[in-house]
């Protein structure tokens, strides 16, 4: 018997989803890496709770770079300097890789 698709409300085990903002796929929140824009510049969210407009990524170099080159910028309503870009990038390359 298939169940309609549509999700219905009031399901306790809901999984919040998110969108990566570089390949727009939705994902668990686990999946992805936050980054939130603040008076200081675009930051990661490692604890994923800082305050602020925030947008998501997966930790993948393919989405990680288009964000941060391309989509970041407008999700956040901002402008990514070049030290924003740096810290990124820097973040990223200290992450274990999942599609080596
Ligand atoms: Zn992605």
């Amino acid at each position: 018997m298939a169940k309609p698709k549509k999700p219905s409300s009031g399901r306790p085990r809901h999984v919040p989803q998110r969108t990566c903002v570089a390949c727009r796929e939705t994902e668990a929140k686990a999946g992805l890496v936050r980054l939130v824009r603040t008076p200081e510049g675009v930051f990661v969210d490692t604890s994923g709770k800082q305050p602020g407009r925030g947008a998501y990524l997966h930790a993948q170099r393919s989405c990680w770079e288009r964000g941060v080159r391309h989509s970041l910028a407008a999700a956040l309503r901002t402008s990514l300097g070049e030290a924003d870009v740096q810290r990124l990038m820097t973040f990223f390359d200290a992450l274990p890789k999942q599609d080596a």
